[in-house]
């Protein structure tokens, strides 16, 4: 019964850390998110001792009827967010749960179209690195060069030429709203089934503010954990009852053993929160924010890969101001302000450096910002970048001292966790 900073003070120490890193540092990343109390403590509950390989009311294992009750409750919730019939809340994360649709609907060998990493699109749709680039043939389609937006012709093209089996839509660093009707009229004609991965905007599609996916995909994927804001891990939904039996069997006993029950109680928590209105004034939030952010660093001398964002995500291409990606982590960091590097689409830069960095909204949207915080974070990291684009790799220590004493004021106004 000793406390965790009894029993392991090390851990306590690491964790502690990370909580004043939260606390004070303005995160924009725009995979992440701050989740609520509740969904921290259905996630640290005890059903994280409970094994329970199977579905509810069918399961492997005795003494499953709490655990039944949660997961029933995450799958219900899931499909009234989502306007769906079918969903698999059991994957660890949101590569297993595109993983499980391989294995359910293609073969070792097979040919898949997904979008290039290069052009925003994620390691599992068709990375060589990854086992979704080395299990199948990954044909993969990228951005026009000029609009740096998807080319729906070209991809059509390559989608006659190449005959994939499945195609996915969706990415990681992808800021437009995606033409879900165009890809299905495209996988239709070649005979492919249409996969969206949702993972980056299930949350605005959750509060009807995107278009939602499920209109046209034969399967839809997400993480949870990103503007869905709720605990780490994967779902997997579909308005198909056939193919969700598919699913479910390729999850478990396809991939996985016991599912994380105490992580499916916390996804059932998230997902009723986001079925309260709060959940849309939120998600408009979100999006307001990021536009704001993206006219700040435009107006600031930036470029915006694509022209702009339709999302909380946004790709800055930093060559306007002679910048690389690395270097622009590594200096914002210094200040107190957290993002990725990221490769912007015909990146000249490895990598490792990149040109670009990618921001996102959701989380500190979570934390109270709203627009005129917004231009503030926009003005702060104009300043560091500026800093860099004067200094060199090193920066500007004096700037950068005084954009961190901004941000320690900015979070302090806007607490979590106290
Ligand atoms: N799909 C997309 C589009 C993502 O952006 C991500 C995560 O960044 C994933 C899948 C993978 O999710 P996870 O990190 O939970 O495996």
């Amino acid at each position: 019964s000793a406390s965790l900073s009894q029993r392991d003070p090390a851990i306590q120490a690491a964790i502690d850390s990370e909580l004043g890193r939260q606390q004070h540092e303005i995160e924009l990343i725009a995979s992440e998110n701050i989740v609520s109390a509740a969904v921290m403590e259905a996630q640290g509950s005890v059903m994280t001792n409970k094994y329970a390989e199977g579905y509810p009311g069918k399961r492997y294992y005795g003494g499953c009827e709490h655990v039944d009750t949660a997961e029933s409750l995450a799958i219900e919730r899931a499909c009234s967010l989502f306007d769906c019939s079918y969903a698999n809340v059991q994957p660890h994360s949101g590569a297993q749960a595109n993983q499980a649709v391989f294995l359910a609907l293609i073969k070792p060998g097979d040919t898949f179209m997904g979008m290039d990493l290069s052009a925003g699109g994620h390691l599992t749709h068709g990375s060589p690195v990854n086992q979704s680039g080395k299990w199948f043939n990954a044909v993969t389609y990228g951005v026009d060069p000029k609009t740096h937006q998807i080319d729906y012709e070209a991809l059509e093209a390559q989608a006659r030429e190449s005959k994939p089996a499945l195609i996915i839509a969706g990415g990681s660093a992808y800021p437009r709203v995606i033409d879900f009707a165009r890809f299905r009229a495209i996988a239709d004609e070649v005979g492919a089934y249409f996969m969206v991965d949702m993972a980056h905007f299930a949350g605005l599609v959750a509060a009807g503010l995107h278009p939602n996916p499920l209109d046209h995909a034969h399967v839809v994927t997400t993480t949870t954990h990103k503007t869905l804001r709720g605990p780490r891990g994967g779902m997997i939904l579909s308005r198909d009852p056939d193919l969700g039996k598919k699913f479910n069997s390729s999850v478990f006993p396809g991939l996985q053993g016991g599912p994380l029950m105490h992580v499916i109680a916390a996804k059932a928590v998230a997902f009723g929160e986001a079925l309260q209105p709060s959940f849309k004034v939120y998600q408009q939030a979100v999006k307001e924010n990021a536009v704001v952010l993206a006219e700040t660093l435009a107006a600031g001398g930036l470029d915006m890969v694509s022209g702009g964002t339709d999302t909380h995500v946004m790709l800055v291409d930093l060559r306007p101001k002679d910048v690389t990606g690395k270097s622009a982590e590594a200096a914002l960091g210094r200040a107190g302000i957290t993002c990725n590097k990221n490769s912007i689409p015909f990146d000249p830069a490895s990598p490792f450096v990149t040109s670009g960095v990618r921001l996102g909204t959701p989380a500190a949207t979570t934390r109270g910002f709203g627009t005129e915080e917004f231009k503030q974070v926009g003005e702060l990291i104009l300043r560091v970048l500026d800093g860099l684009a004067s200094n060199g790799e090193e920066g500007n220590a004096a700037v950068e001292a005084a954009v961190k004493e901004e941000v320690m004021v900015l979070t302090a106004r806007f607490p979590i966790y106290s």
